[in-house]
């Protein structure tokens, strides 16, 4: 395998960055995820964005344009031979002498890329099935909504999950609300037939998968609101799922142990997953 480092290809084990960089010291560097399905990057623009966003959020400055970026992804994709699978993108503020305030004299940042392939057949049996999620408090700090490699919280909170036999964690904040999950947003089908998502705040990333899928569910003729919902309202609701760059939409058959609706993948979810993939 192959991945990029600050203009240079190498194969992967040799792709080192320096131990100064603020990556590496302060998790001061920001990331992106695009899913590629038949050797095309899906919501492209969603996460350029959102990218962007992101390094201005932190005042790291953008090294590349979009076209420079698309240049180093389509290369990646060649080199690792990848139809479907995942492109990774880090930026960090650079290397510089360890000081927790901004280096004085402007750094470079570090742009780090990589490629990799995943069989979608895999992805799509899981989702076939369904996944449970557990809960866990959420402890994260108060700009989500950034997406820094900051993920402490996000790993140790993945980690319980699987421990626990479940897919995922959702996070709940200290009024009892499930923000998102260590990876993914969550959504909720409730009595009444509404998707309810939570809103995008700073408590949360804003998903791209998210917004796509709440544009297409209101296509669809499904009412969407956005706004925070309980670990009791999600247990009780007729459906729930997960959406993100990697799992596209995946239907929750329990939470904490306590099925939802009748413990199958729901029919929404399962309709908005065939719907987002069908749009490729
Ligand atoms: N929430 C968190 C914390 C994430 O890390 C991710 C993606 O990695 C998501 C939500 C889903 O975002 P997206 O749909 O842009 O992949």
């Amino acid at each position: 395998r192959f991945a990029y480092v600050n203009g240079r290809y190498l194969p992967q084990d040799e792709a080192l960055i320096h131990i100064e960089d603020r990556g590496f010291q302060f998790a001061d560097a920001i990331y992106e995820v695009w899913s590629v399905r038949s050797g095309e990057l899906l919501d492209a623009d969603g996460h350029f964005g959102r990218l962007e966003r992101s390094l201005a959020e932190l005042r790291i400055t953008n090294p590349k344009s979009r076209a420079g970026y698309r240049l180093v992804i389509a290369e990646l994709l060649r080199r690792n031979r990848v139809r479907d699978g995942l492109v990774y993108l880090q930026v960090s503020r650079g290397r510089a002498r360890r000081d927790h305030a901004f280096p004085a004299a402007q750094t470079r940042p570090t742009v780090v890329m990589t490629a990799k392939r995943l069989d979608p057949a895999a992805a799509d049996r899981r989702a076939d099935h369904g996944v449970a999620v557990i809960t866990r408090p959420d402890q994260r700090w108060a700009r989500c909504d950034i997406k820094t490699v900051n993920l402490l919280p996000n790993v140790l909170a993945k980690q319980a999950a699987i421990e626990a036999g479940a897919a995922e964690a959702w996070l709940v904040d200290e009024a009892g609300k499930v923000t998102e999950g260590s990876s993914t947003n969550a959504w909720i089908l409730n009595a009444e037939g509404v998707l309810v998502t939570r809103q995008a705040d700073h408590a949360i990333l804003h998903g791209i998968t998210r917004s796509t899928i709440m544009n297409r569910a209101a296509a669809l003729g499904y009412r969407v609101e956005e706004r925070a919902f309980s670990v009791e309202e999600a247990q009780t609701a007729r459906e729930a799922f997960m959406t993100s760059a990697t799992t596209f939409v995946t239907a929750i058959t329990s939470i904490d142990g306590r099925p939802v609706g009748n413990g199958a993948p729901g029919s929404v979810a399962i309709a908005l997953r065939e719907a987002y993939l069908e749009s490729l």
